[in-house]
């Protein structure tokens, strides 16, 4: 018998993290952040709700944030067994919880000066860049998809390929067990799943062979994206009009996946000629960086190597005419140099980074289009820009909006309703948890799930509610 119980991403999106019970064994899939609005980022300070010096294994889905943010916290609070993930996934994540303490020191100092000013004393970071040393001690090389690890005598671990279509080394957990003397068992968690179509990743499809358990994201169980191509081609158009008027493209980049889907895209129109190999394009963020170099390093895994046999040793990712700007010097010489250009900068949502400083120095003027290919969320100076702002403040100045502004929703990493159907469809577990999702998104989702698969079981699990499966 086996039990299944959420301490994350349950009737919320961040913050994944679901334990399985086998047996006396217990392992984790996941253990993510939870972002957004203070009422969620304060769970992250409450603690698992479970010891983790009791945790056999970590399993983890990919390198985002909100699915292992909070790995240096276990550690810190008695996890001390092995990590198991794909080898892009554990650089990824090298990357980007160094990034998360580097920001979670500056939240704090700045915090600290000034309620120290008002009397108040305050909690140390979730934290440090040790803490995230020591973490990283416990993943191993990585396990490659489909290599099945037995982690402890009749439970037996494997990353399905095709993989989650999500980002670069993301998996889906399939976990089978024994039960008595002959029964197999199969659990199976989806992580993030991607649209499909895209450049970088495989299209996602469950594993084959009957699936007892599936823990699904939902993300976008409400709604269905875009097209793609017709995405593809108003970036392109946007471009092309501000090349054309020797302006600048301003792009608010996602390190990870979007940056290097979008330049997979702007190489593809140097190489065809619909952009001049002249214009320079400028990747000002030392993350997106560092993580373009990832795709390179682990190029197996990412399907455009792969399917377009494309020379190993040239990344698709680069081209004529790109420049890597990683120090502030090299982005400050970025307005001295005349457009045509375009800078790509993070962060995603214009709330920090270096794209402040290009959004200060050219949002007042006409001549620059701002091309928004992420969501926005409320509150954030993106969202306000995207609503139709005439003017904001960036560092404590107002700067009026005079720039075109192109947003194109069609780029999102994850599966929309009608792809999250299809999957479900083709897995037809006998039961199954909507998980990674908004309520209204979830209820959506399982109405019309109820509907299609009639025999499977479907829940929508709380915090830390349990189920034996
Ligand atoms: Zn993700």
């Amino acid at each position: 018998m086996a039990k299944i119980q959420f301490f994350g991403a349950a009737k919320t999106v961040t913050g994944s993290c679901h334990m399985v019970t086998i047996g006396r064994h217990r392992f984790l899939f996941d253990a993510g952040q939870f972002q957004g609005p203070w009422e969620l980022e304060k769970l992250n300070y409450k603690g698992f709700g479970f010891k983790p010096s009791t945790i056999e294994a970590l399993i983890l889905s990919h390198g985002h944030l909100d699915h292992c943010g909070r790995i240096p916290l276990l550690q810190k609070m008695g996890f001390e067994k092995k990590i198991y993930c794909t080898p892009p996934t554990a650089d990824i994540a090298r990357l980007i919880l160094m990034d998360s303490a580097h920001i979670l020191k500056e939240e704090f100092l700045w915090k600290q000066r000034r309620l120290t000013r008002a009397g108040i004393k305050m909690k140390e970071p979730l934290y440090s860049i040790e803490d995230v040393y020591f973490c990283m001690e416990l993943f191993g090389r990585g396990a490659p998809y489909e290599k099945k690890i037995q982690i402890v005598p009749d439970v037996h671990l494997s990353f399905h390929l095709n993989d989650a279509g999500h980002i670069l080394g993301s998996a889906q957990i399939v976990l089978e067990y024994k039960e008595r003397r002959s029964i197999r068992k199969k659990i199976v968690f989806t992580g993030d799943l991607g649209d499909g179509g895209r450049p970088t990743v495989d299209d996602p499809a469950p594993p084959e062979g009957g699936i007892d358990t599936l823990v699904m994201e939902s993300t976008y169980g409400d709604r269905d994206h875009k097209s793609y191509e017709a995405s593809v081609e108003e970036l392109e158009e946007a471009i092309i009009s501000t090349v054309r008027h020797k302006g600048t493209v301003l792009i608010p980049t996602f390190a990870l996946e979007r940056t290097q889907e979008i330049l997979y895209h702007i190489g593809n129109m140097k190489r065809t000629g619909k952009l001049s190999k002249r214009v320079p394009v400028f990747l000002n963020s030392p993350l997106a960086i560092n993580i373009t170099r990832i795709y390179k390093k682990h190029c197996d895994y990412c399907s455009l190597f792969r399917r377009q046999h494309i020379n190993k040793k040239k990344s698709p990712f680069e081209f004529p005419g790109l420049f890597f700007t990683e120090t502030v010097e090299e982005s400050k010489a970025i307005h001295g140099i005349p457009g045509p250009k375009i800078v790509l900068a993070g962060s995603g949502m214009m709330t920090g980074g270096r794209i402040k400083h290009h959004l200060k120095h050219l949002l007042w003027k006409d001549s620059t289009t701002l091309i928004v290919v992420g969501f926005q969320a409320e509150g954030t100076l993106g969202r306000r820009i995207i609503e139709g702002a005439e003017q904001v403040h960036i560092f404590g100045e107002p700067v009026v909006v005079r720039a075109r502004i192109y947003t194109i929703n069609g780029f999102s990493a994850h599966a929309d309703r009608t792809n999250l159907l299809n999957y479900a469809k083709k897995a037809r577990p006998k039961r199954l948890f909507i998980v990674h999702g908004e309520p209204n998104a979830q209820a959506a989702l399982a109405k019309t799930l109820k509907r299609v698969l009639p025999r499977t079981e479907i829940h929508i699990p709380n915090l830390g509610q349990h189920y034996v499966v």
